[in-house]
Order: structure tokens, then C-alpha cells, then sequence
């Protein structure tokens, strides 16, 4: 069994964003805004930021009173939309009920659009020439690649079909000639879609939801799950039982998760690029 070390590379990535940037003298600036005070997104808000300012990034954030108005929330989009040191722009999810987040997603310049949810971007990429692709899926594709997982003709079954996860991997895979099927709550008989899967990506949240039964010989993991049993993080799948069988796994901590981080920053610097 191989473990696949996500944290490792996710270093290895930001060390060379950061010697891009320093070496050339690169001005980049990234905005993040966050609406309210939800504890975890502060955690991933302060994360990201604090990573970008390592690599050299100039970070500005926009921490919202959670009363704020979609229309005061859309202005300010636009304000940094219009803004030429303002590369790009994330939106901290979730934001508050009474704001229709698609709606603001919509709102960010395609080529400011980081995480990639903006309906351009969207459609960009079920057309298969996306411009920013979103961080989980594209981290995970990055960590496949790095450890040469071919998924041409493999059957992968692919757990979740959420906007931020399942939909755009599912298109990533597509277009890498992989087969998937896409699972969820309603599938009935989740083992069977899974024991035939020559890799089984999972981001349901549920920690010991994959168990060694449900796998075959010599599978490929992604945990993309995050849950936390007592102050530990934990993911979907139980490491201990289905490494046994594993090919290569993802551990949880140190797996998906760094990546997310590390596309982040790299879609940032990619705000740069020609068209
Ligand atoms: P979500 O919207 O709640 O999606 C969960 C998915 O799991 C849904 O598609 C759901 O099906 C499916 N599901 C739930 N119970 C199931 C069951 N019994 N059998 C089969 N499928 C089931 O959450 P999300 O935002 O996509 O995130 C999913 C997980 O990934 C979370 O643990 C999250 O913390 C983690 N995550 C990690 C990263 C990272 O960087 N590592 C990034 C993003 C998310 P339905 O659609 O039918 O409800």
C-alpha cells in the first residue's frame, strides 16, 4: 500500500509558487471576503490567508457584518471585480439565509473567480475548457497524476454529487476517459457501484463509512471526508481495515485536504496567465 501524501505535495507546490513569485518580483493580490462569524469558516478564511501571505501573495480580507445585504455584498464583488490589483477574489461559504449565494458566485469576474463557482466557470468546465477549476476536485486530480494513477478506461465511483465536490470531479474524470458513476444517499445498494470501482473517491462526512467489505483487492482511496471524533479529524473511510486491501490511499489528515489549499494559491498565481 502506497500512501497518497498530499501534504507533501501540497508543500512542494507552494514552495515553487512561492519562488515563482519572489524570483520574478510578482505584484498578485487576492481578496477574500467572509460574512458573519461560522467558527470553521474563520479557520479556513485565516488558513488560506495566511498561506497566501507566505508565498508572497497580497491578501486582502473583507470580514462582513452578517446583517449585510446581497445587493451591499454584490457591490463590493464588484468594486473588487473593477480593482486592477485585485487578482483574484474568494467568497467564504456559507454565508447567511437571506443571501443567495449562487447569486454572488455569479457576480465574480470568471477570471477572478478562484474557487471556480461562478456559473462561467461552471459552464466552462462541462464544456471542457475551464478557466479556473475549483480547489478540492482539481487538487485531487493533481495528487493522482503526481503518483502516475492512470484513469483512463478505470471504473471509479465517485460518492457525493455536491456543487463543490462531486459535479466538477465528475467532469474532470470524464474527460480524463475514466467511467464514473456518480453515488449518493438515494443510491440503492452503495456496495455494488463501489466493489466493482477501480478507485472510490468518498466526501459523504461520515467517519468508518467505507469499510474493508465494501472494497476490492489492490483499490485506489480518496477520502475527501472531514468529520472530528473527539477534537480529531477524522475521514470517511476505515484507514485501518481498507489500507490492508488499498493500492494507494489517501490518509485523513494530509491528503485532500492540502491540496484544496495549494490550488488555491496556484489558481491565484494562474490569474496571470494568457488565455
Ligand atoms: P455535502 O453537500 O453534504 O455532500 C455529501 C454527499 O454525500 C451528498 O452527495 C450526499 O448525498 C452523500 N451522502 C450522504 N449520505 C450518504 C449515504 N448514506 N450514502 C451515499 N451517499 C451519501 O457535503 P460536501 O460539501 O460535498 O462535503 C462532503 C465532505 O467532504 C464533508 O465531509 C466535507 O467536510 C468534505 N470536504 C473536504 C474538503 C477537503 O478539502 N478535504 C473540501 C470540501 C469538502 P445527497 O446528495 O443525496 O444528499
Amino acid at each position: 500500500m502506497i500512501l497518497l501524501d498530499g501534504k507533501k505535495l501540497s508543500n512542494e507546490i507552494i514552495e515553487n509558487i512561492k519562488e515563482e513569485i519572489n524570483s520574478k518580483n510578482i505584484e498578485i493580490g487576492f481578496a477574500v471576503i467572509w460574512v458573519g462569524n461560522d467558527e470553521a469558516s474563520g479557520v479556513y478564511v485565516k488558513n488560506k490567508l495566511k498561506k497566501c501571505e507566505y508565498v508572497g501573495i497580497k491578501t486582502e480580507l473583507f470580514h462582513l457584518d452578517e446583517n449585510v445585504s446581497e445587493k451591499e455584498l454584490i457591490n463590493l464583488i464588484n468594486e473588487l471585480n473593477d480593482r486592477n490589483d485585485i487578482n483574484g477574489i474568494l467568497l467564504q461559504s456559507p454565508v447567511p439565509k437571506h443571501i443567495n449565494i449562487t447569486n454572488c458566485f455569479n457576480a465574480i469576474d470568471y477570471k477572478k473567480d478562484i474557487d471556480g463557482f461562478s456559473n462561467i466557470s461552471v459552464g466552462n468546465l462541462y464544456l471542457g475548457s475551464p478557466y479556473h477549476v475549483s480547489c478540492t476536485p482539481k487538487g485531487i486530480i493533481k495528487l493522482l497524476d503526481n503518483y502516475n494513477i492512470d484513469l483512463d478506461g478505470k471504473n471509479v465511483c465517485l460518492i457525493n454529487r455536491s456543487n463543490i465536490v462531486g459535479k466538477p470531479l465528475f467532469h474532470l474524470l470524464i474527460e480524463r476517459n475514466a467511467t464514473v458513476t456518480m453515488c449518493h444517499s438515494k443510491t440503492i445498494d452503495l456496495k455494488e457501484f463501489t466493489k466493482n470501482a477501480d478507485i472510490v473517491i468518498s466526501a459523504v462526512g461520515k467517519p468508518n463509512f467505507i469499510k474493508a467489505d465494501m472494497v476490492k483487492e489492490d483499490v485506489v482511496i480518496i477520502d475527501v471526508g472531514i468529520s472530528r471524533i473527539d477534537g480529531k479529524v477524522v475521514g470517511d473511510v476505515d484507514f485501518a481495515e481498507v489500507s490492508k486491501k488499498a493500492s494507494y490511499i489517501t490518509p485523513v489528515p494530509g491528503g485532500v485536504g492540502p491540496m484544496t489549499i495549494a490550488m488555491v494559491l496556484e489558481n491565484i498565481l494562474d490569474t496571470l496567465r494568457e488565455e
